[in-house]
């Protein structure tokens, strides 16, 4: 019940929570819809019914038993949207292994510091994606590959790294191929697989996503079957999804938005998943959404602002699409309005969370007006508690703004191996606090006003500042460095770099960008650089990153 005076609301309490593992939800889904689509990949020409993609998914299953994994052992997957991602995020979920999501994306030092942290004992990668060429990545991480036999690995800078198993056909020796662990997992009784099934409970952990936080590296936000199961079901239950649904899914499956709001989401409603494509590619999801009569669609804001703009949009017949979800970012009016309007989809909704919070916390309704769904993130969803704290930790009136926290089953276990991480995030009372900044309104509408922490969001990517300054530093000419995120009509927000050199030492933008490739993220360089004396400071030294902002503005509107 809400408090009517106090920024506090409770979620309904009508829904009752799955009480069961992801394994279990996705057999109860394959008994009752074996025949009907479960999973459609595009660019890999492929197609799944329920029981087909229950056959893959325990084959698979088995097999990662042949290579002994036990429950509890972490698996990452660094590879971008296909079939393998889902069927290995079931079959270790099956197996009670953690998978751990990578963003393919990342370069070398960003996969060595995940695949450590987490303490990785077997990795899954694609071959190659965009500019990124995996196993060159890895053979140059762990040149020890090529010499071992195969699972036998023994990796210096990763000792608990056992082997990787590579998606590409023919992967150079050392890798082990995906093809392969058919044969193997044949070779091992389903009875196995059953009996590590039946030993599991819902509570136990089963996926670690890094995410930045404000506080440098990567935390790896552990999410058990009960987190995500039912944030999946729940975002799925407001939608109104069945198993005549048909849900296109371009949003990266490393993220929460792909593998929970997508994946889980259809799983337990026996929805089908479609994947356009192994990226975004705007005119690739339009075709997927006409050619395969879809009923949803989800993206963050960039992607339909895509779509909309696409000059080859009229050509497609997307009157088949009733709903779907805007996430991830701050969704501009205009761009609702287009949706509902151009693309049909008179039910979207938006949602949001995070991924500490499995993600989703609040969500429009299928009732709410277009008013509310381009001013709000909606309310507090089901089984969930919300409010709104100043900075003494006081529950603020409605309409006051303040700090969103948010409490109840979707609140991750804690960082992986970083329990001070973990206390800093969750107070004693269970309360997430998020480090956005919202106002909660009588009927319990919340509107996000802000971040509490300068997070950079390009293009519905995260990009932490503190995690790229930590970068940069690591450049000899580079003495210190700010980075800040300014306001861009294409990304939503682009990244600005203001450095300082060290004396008798300089470098240039190009030079700077070169240097990124390669070692970071594409997403996380720098479209423009600032090279200064001084930053701009309070008297008490505290740098104005505000100030910053403002500066860079005024100089690149005047370059225009
Ligand atoms: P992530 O952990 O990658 O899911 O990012 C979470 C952050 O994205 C939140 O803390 C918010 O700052 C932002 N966010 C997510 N959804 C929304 C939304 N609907 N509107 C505005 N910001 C959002």
């Amino acid at each position: 019940m809400d408090q009517p005076n106090q920024s506090y609301s409770r979620g309904s309490q009508d829904k009752a929570l799955l009480a069961m593992t992801i394994g279990q939800a996705f057999d109860r889904t394959v008994a009752q819809h074996s025949d009907g689509d479960a999973l459609i990949v595009r660019h890999q020409n492929l197609r799944y019914t329920w029981q087909q993609l229950a056959d893959a998914v325990d084959l698979h299953a088995r097999a990662l038993l042949a290579l002994g994994l036990q429950a509890g052992d972490r698996l990452g997957v660094w590879a971008p949207n296909c079939a393998e991602w889902v069927i290995s995020q079931v079959a270790s979920a099956k197996l009670g292994v953690i998978l751990v999501n990578i963003n393919p994306a990342y370069r070398s030092s960003e996969l060595e510091y995940v695949l450590k942290q987490s303490g990785c004992q077997w990795l899954i990668c694609a071959g190659a994606f965009k500019s990124s060429d995996y196993h060159a990545m890895l053979q140059e991480l762990v040149p020890e590959l090529a010499e071992q036999s195969i699972g036998q690995l023994h990796c210096e800078k990763l000792p608990g790294l056992r082997g990787v198993i590579s998606l590409a056909p023919r992967p150079p020796s050392g890798f082990l191929p995906w093809s392969q662990l058919s044969t193997m997992g044949a070779g091992i009784p389903p009875q196995q697989l059953h009996a590590r099934q039946a030993s599991l409970h819902f509570d136990q952990a089963v996926n670690i996503q890094y995410t930045s936080g404000t506080t440098g590296f990567p935390k790896g936000a552990t999410l058990s079957h009960h987190n995500i199961l039912n944030n999946g079901y729940m975002v799925g239950e407001s939608l109104g999804l069945t198993a005549q649904d048909r849900l296109v899914i371009p949003v990266p499956l490393y993220h929460c938005f792909g593998m929970v709001m997508g994946n889980l989401g259809c799983i337990t409603h026996g929805t089908t998943m479609i994947y356009p494509n192994d990226g975004f590619d705007p005119l690739l999801t339009l075709t997927a959404v006409a050619q395969e009569q879809a009923t949803g669609l989800y993206g963050v804001p960039t992607m339909f602002i895509a779509m909309l703009d696409h000059p080859r949009r009229a050509e497609f017949d997307l009157s088949s699409l009733r709903t779907g979800i805007m996430a991830g970012a701050t969704c501009p009016i205009e761009v609702m309005r287009r949706v509902i309007s151009e693309m049909h989809m008179s039910e979207v909704q938006i949602a949001y969370g995070m991924t500490e919070t499995s993600p989703v916390s609040l969500q429009t309704g299928p009732d709410d007006g277009l008013e509310l769904r381009v001013t709000t993130v909606g309310r507090t969803q089901p089984q969930l508690e919300s409010k709104i704290i100043d900075e003494a930790g006081n529950t603020v009136a409605r309409g006051q703004i303040g700090e969103l926290c948010t409490r109840g089953y979707s609140v991750m276990l804690g960082y992986w191996n970083n329990p001070q991480g973990s206390r800093e995030a969750i107070d004693d009372a269970g309360w997430m606090h998020t480090g956005d900044l919202a106002t909660m309104d009588e009927q319990g509408y919340v509107c996000i006003a802000g971040r509490n922490k300068d997070m950079i969001i390009r293009g519905g990517e995260n990009v932490y500042p503190r995690e790229l300054e930590e970068f940069f530093f690591t450049h000899p000419a580079v003495a210190d460095v700010q980075i800040i995120g300014i306001p861009d009509a294409r990304y939503g927000e682009e990244i600005v770099a203001w450095v300082k050199f060290h004396p008798g030492h300089v470098a240039n933008e190009l030079e700077l960008q070169t240097w990124c490739k390669g070692r970071i993220a594409h997403f996380k360089t720098p479209k423009h650089f600032k090279f200064v004396d001084e930053f701009p400071m309070t008297v008490t030294g505290k740098i104005q990153k505000f100030r910053m902002r403002e500066i860079t503005i005024e100089e690149l509107l005047g370059r225009d």
